[in-house]
């Protein structure tokens, strides 16, 4: 088998005396969907800062069979590493199309970028009725549209979600996770953290559960949907 896109090896990260996540491992593959799930204040947001070099660790994480360590943000996402932040992260005095167009600023195959613009369009139809408006009108359901829809035109060799669903009504929650499993059936890879398990496990192949800093469970997706154990923790049965 070849080498995972992505892997973490006894990742720690700490906030002074906090120890936010206790050496974790956990790895994702080409075109494998894998889920972090875990209750509040798990150590999962801690665990994607540190794997976009936003957060200094103690560890290993190999992207591509390289440390990131020491790695800028921007320059980890010129080599497809692409996060879509809680809080979406939307320049909200720009229009939406320009804030899709940030995404792809390091491109130069223009008609590539037009056709991913238009797959973007196709993805959320809402965006394509909004292009010339300014983002920060936008509702927070559709400002999620926009982080990922600029993420997308970055052509993600891993995209990373946190907490895509945060704060959005729950009509909204399933719109963005049709976009989820789309992506996921087109055989992107992607590292998905979400409080909502089951939407989680139902749009992924492997999960990891995240218990005070430290993985209590690893496994497939569908399986732990079926997990007694599982369910009574993280799916509210
Ligand atoms: P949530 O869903 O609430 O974001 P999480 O699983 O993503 O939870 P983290 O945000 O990674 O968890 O937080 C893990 C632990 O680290 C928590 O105890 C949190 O209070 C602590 N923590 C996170 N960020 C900081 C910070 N900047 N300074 C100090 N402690 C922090």
């Amino acid at each position: 088998m070849s080498e995972p896109l992505l892997s973490v090896k006894r990742l720690k990260v700490s906030y002074g005396g906090i120890h936010a996540v206790k050496g974790i491992d956990f790895t994702v593959n080409h075109g494998e969907q894998v889920t972090l799930i875990g209750a509040n204040g798990a150590g999962k947001t801690s665990s994607l800062r540190a794997l976009t070099g936003l957060q200094p660790f103690e560890g290993d994480i190999l992207f591509d069979g390289r440390s990131i360590r020491g790695v800028p943000p921007h320059r980890l996402l010129q080599q497809g590493l692409v996060m879509v932040p809680e809080g979406r992260g939307i320049f909200a005095r720009m229009t939406v199309l320009e804030n899709l167009q940030l995404g792809a600023y390091s491109r130069h195959d223009k008609p590539a970028v037009r056709q991913d613009l238009e797959r973007v369009c196709a993805l959320f139809p809402r965006l394509r009725e909004r292009l010339r408006q300014q983002a920060g009108l936008l509702s927070g359901g559709e400002q999620q549209m926009v982080a990922m829809g600029r993420a997308l035109l970055s052509r993600p060799r891993l995209l990373v979600l946190d907490e895509p669903s945060m704060g959005l009504a729950p009509i909204v929650v399933d719109a963005i996770f049709d976009v989820i499993k789309t992506l996921a059936s087109d055989g992107v890879t992607l590292l998905l953290v979400e409080q909502n398990a089951r939407l989680a496990l139902e749009s992924t192949e492997h999960a990891y559960v995240l218990d005070s800093g430290s993985l209590s469970h690893s496994g497939r997706s569908a399986d732990m949907l079926d997990d007694e154990k599982i369910k009574q923790a993280y799916l509210g049965e």
